[in-house]
């Protein structure tokens, strides 16, 4: 069977080239609106040791503060890559599709 043709879908060569004119000028944008899997936290498990903020490669984490002891991912910038979840030492993160 003949495979259709895909509209729209570009070549990578076909795409221009773009840079960030300004470092952290992506805070403006929802870099997060691709990702297909997200974190979830069960509160249960977590023990706020905060590798998951120091380790999140977006610095999407939030600290709730030593009365809450958790830490709040922003979804508008979580990328879903899951080396929060990887490296959480209690195992308090799971990696979730997406529902679409
Ligand atoms: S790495 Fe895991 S245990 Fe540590 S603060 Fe994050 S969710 Fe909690
Ligand atoms: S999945 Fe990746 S981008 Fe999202 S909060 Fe975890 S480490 Fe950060």
């Amino acid at each position: 069977m003949k495979k259709p043709k895909s509209e729209g879908v570009q070549k990578a060569g076909d795409l221009p080239l773009g840079f960030t004119a300004q470092p952290g000028s992506t805070v403006a944008f929802k870099t997060g609106d691709w990702r297909s899997v997200r974190p979830v936290l069960d509160k249960e498990k977590c023990v706020y040791c905060g590798f998951c903020y120091y380790y999140c490669p977006d610095g999407t984490y939030e600290d709730m503060g030593k009365d809450e002891k958790w830490y709040k991912v922003d979804l508008n910038f979580c990328k879903g890559c899951g080396i929060c979840a990887q490296e959480c030492p209690k195992k308090a993160i799971t990696m979730t599709l997406e529902e679409v």
